[in-house]
């Protein structure tokens, strides 16, 4: 039996490498930074982790964590509601809530589980979910799970939307489901025009704050604090795995009898492992620090500024952003990823994306910048940029 299937996917995979599709793992043996170390003995300057606030080697978020280990152990061995859950999980929980503004939070071990185990459980086929055709892989899967009636409108198109929400007046419950920061453009979910919208045709929102909580808003609230509508939105999902840390987690947030009934309904919470209490640890250690200062989000705010400041300067052509994404426009496939291995080539960690990641003829490449980036880590890039850009045509 084997030896079918075996040829059948070295033929799959040859289809893929044939196609440039094939994905290959760089590996890194230097804790996470703005500067890190590959296997090959290279330093190369990191702009492509979604450590946007730094926080991957923060030592106070490592002292925190190794406290636990010691008060708390290595691991929970046990879902929560059997025995997996501790003091510290359940004060994450009431720190997420307290930085969003939300009245309850439930964690789970990824925003993928969070997104995944949030539809399910609170709508069925007589209700409506309205989503973003740009939402994350976990959100298109959390809504498969889920029996509720599908619509689909344009990236943050407001006149697709308002359509989507006519023709679902018909189910009993409408729920609008976006991301609040789009990862490939880094444009912002136009909350502002859609809970109007929202009220106008009677439908609850929920934002995945997962590339915009630490990132978007003065304090790094989200994009609830950017539009001033903090604890309006029923439901907001998160991870821990981006600018929150780094490690692993992710959480609803929002509504507390809608955390409730995910408590009891909610399959990736039911089922799965809690979290390690070393990571809760280090998260609210995280939570604490980024609540008593500014500092990593006025930094990174001032490098994003600084970066595309400059790169347009130089006549790069760079999509509108609001986040800490930074998508550079090449068009042409085969250029991208030649000008990303380029740039690796000058210390710059980079990637290139192009169909079917982001749509065709739309090639970029995707620069994340991050507060762990000193002002001569980001000259580097832009030096980099310059250099090769110059040499491949792009910029004159
Ligand atoms: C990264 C991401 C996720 C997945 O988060 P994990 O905690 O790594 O599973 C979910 N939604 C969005 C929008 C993301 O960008």
């Amino acid at each position: 039996m084997y030896t079918n299937f075996q040829s059948f996917l070295e033929k799959e995979i040859t289809d893929i490498k044939e196609a440039g599709l094939y994905k290959n793992e760089r590996i890194i043996v230097s804790p996470q930074g703005g500067e890190i170390r590959l296997a090959n003995g290279n330093k190369v300057l990191n702009f492509c982790a979604n450590n946007y606030l730094g926080l991957a080697n923060n030592p106070q978020l490592i002292a925190a964590a190794k406290e636990a280990l010691d008060t708390h152990g290595y691991g929970m061995a046990s879902v929560r509601f059997i025995c997996g859950c501790s003091d510290i999980h359940k004060l994450l929980e009431q720190k997420i809530a307290e930085f969003f503004g939300t009245e309850d939070t439930i964690l789970y071990a990824a925003c993928f589980d969070a997104n995944g185990g949030v539809f399910e459980p609170l709508l069925t086929e007589e209700d409506a979910i309205i989503s973003d055709a740009l939402n994350h892989a976990s959100i298109i899967d959390g809504v498969r799970l889920c029996k509720a009636q599908r619509y689909r409108y344009n990236n943050a198109d407001m006149a697709d939307l308002e359509k989507q929400l006519q023709d679902a007046q018909a189910q009993r419950f409408r729920l609008i489901v976006t991301d609040g920061v789009f990862s490939m453009d880094g444009n912002v979910a136009p909350l502002d025009k859609i809970l109007p919208l929202a009220e106008k045709y009677d439908a609850m929102v929920m934002v995945d704050e997962s590339h915009s909580a630490g990132v978007v808003g003065a304090t790094g609230r989200g994009v609830t604090e950017q539009y001033n509508l903090r604890g309006k939105v029923e439901i907001l999902t998160g991870t821990l795995g981006k600018a929150f840390g780094g490690a692993i987690g992710g959480f609803t947030t929002g509504k507390k009898e809608i955390v409730e009934m995910l408590r009891q309904r909610s399959r990736p919470y039911l089922f799965s492992n809690s979290i390690p209490p070393m990571v809760s640890a280090a998260g609210i250690k995280m939570l604490e620090l980024i609540s008593e200062t500014n500092q990593f989000q006025d930094k990174l705010h001032n490098n994003v500024n600084y970066f595309i400041g400059k790169m347009k300067d130089l006549g790069f052509d760079i999509k509108p952003t609001q986040s800490a994404i930074c998508a550079v426009m090449l068009y042409d496939a085969k250029l991208s990823q030649d000008m990303a291995a380029k740039l690796q080539d000058e210390g710059i960690f980079v990637t290139g994306f192009y169909y079917p990641v982001v749509p065709k003829g739309q090639a970029r490449i995707r620069v994340q910048i991050s507060a762990a980036h000193e002002k001569e880590h980001l000259d580097k890039c832009i030096a980099a940029f310059t250099k090769v850009g110059k040499e491949m045509g792009v910029i004159k």
